[in-house]
């Protein structure tokens, strides 16, 4: 078992698969880029399920990849296939835009939990967000990842000013298909420019939007599922639901469960934490890697790696001693 000082068992392991991405979402990559690690210091595809095994031994029973952008890694197949041996449960976080050429691999290996990207559904805007044209690729293979009856969540970051006015929208759209729409508060990370007076948009305000259109009595609380980062809703009747993961006006560590290793071996035992563990040199050096892991996550903080107060959290001082996202892997 993998478990913290906190008493929380730890099951559930995200991986990056790469730190190169083929967007440039302005709340995730810095505008002038990142430099990209030499190859040898990537994770191999052999080592990413070498590594995993391990977790699994230590009774890791939940498996995401991620990224960077995850469909761009060469040797998904064999990673894929290496993952679905070990009887995991398997899904993805991706911007869409390579889905169209992964359908018969993702079904093929159990990788079903699709989560996507979307920012806006409104072309402009969403390509202006991720700084490339993209909108018609993304929308068009997210409402066929749906009808191919994937397990879809869609994860909209919120910015003031710019697409919080289409929370209402999303809702809408969302509630006719059998997905989950997710509002996730916008995170501080290096080089994102992160200010939440500026840009924030909290779970309160995604609510009070929500009951001044559809009316207190239409929006019911939907039951989360254990270890649920995000809490859900669904407008009465609909067959979509929508939720909120309000990480930075309401965090939710108490049932956290999740380890995070980089696309470089790197295990992050919170998304915000500034130590690594470097679990890809203990597997390259034949070390025994179960202790690595085991002592990186007994000293993971009880709350966002010790910024337990909105003070902390909002201090640059401390939020940004961090990687930047498309280099943890969210
Ligand atoms: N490229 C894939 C994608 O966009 O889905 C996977 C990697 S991306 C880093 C994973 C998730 O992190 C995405 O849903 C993205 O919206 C979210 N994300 C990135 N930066 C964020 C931030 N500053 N605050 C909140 N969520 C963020
Ligand atoms: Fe790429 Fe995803 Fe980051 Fe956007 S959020 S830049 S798609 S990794």
């Amino acid at each position: 078992m993998i478990i913290d000082q906190h008493q929380r068992i730890h099951s559930y392991l995200r991986i990056s698969l790469i730190e190169r991405c083929n967007l440039r979402c302005t709340y995730c990559m810095p505008e002038e880029g990142i430099p990209l690690l030499p190859k040898s210091h990537i994770m191999q595809n052999e080592e990413i399920v070498g590594i995993s095994k391990e977790y699994v031994k230590l009774g890791v029973t939940k498996i995401r990849l991620t990224g960077g952008e995850p469909l761009m890694r060469k040797g998904l197949d064999d990673i894929l296939e290496g993952l679905q041996a070990l009887n995991v449960d398997l899904g993805m976080t991706t911007n869409a835009i390579l889905l169209d050429k992964h359908w018969d691999l993702l079904k093929r290996t159990g990788c079903t939990k699709i989560n996507i990207s979307l920012d806006s559904l409104v072309a402009e805007k969403m390509n202006a967000l991720s700084r490339r044209n993209k909108f018609d690729i993304i929308m068009k293979n997210i409402l066929e990842t749906i009808k191919r009856g994937f397990e879809v969540k869609i994860n909209v970051v919120l910015l003031k000013g710019t697409n919080d006015n289409e929370i209402v929208d999303f809702i809408e759209w969302g509630r006719h298909l059998p997905i989950t729409v997710r509002f996730i508060e916008f995170m501080p990370f290096s080089g994102n420019k992160w200010d939440w007076k500026e840009n924030g948009v909290s779970l309160q305000d995604v609510l009070s939007k929500a009951t001044t259109h559809f009316g207190k009595d239409e929006i019911e609380r939907v039951e989360d599922a254990p270890n649920d980062v995000s809490k859900n809703y669904r407008i009465k009747g609909s067959i979509g639901k929508f939720a909120v993961i309000a990480t930075v006006s309401n965090p939710f560590c108490d049932t956290c469960n999740r380890m995070r290793l980089t696309a470089d071996g790197k295990m992050k035992n919170c998304l915000f934490s500034k130590s690594e563990t470097d679990v890809l040199k203990a597997f390259r050096a034949g070390e025994d890697i179960q202790k690595v892991i085991r002592d990186g996550v007994w000293n993971k903080k009880d709350v966002r790696a010790g910024m337990t107060n909105f003070e902390d959290f909002s201090d640059p001082a401390q939020n940004q001693e961090n990687r930047s996202m498309i280099r943890i892997g969210g």
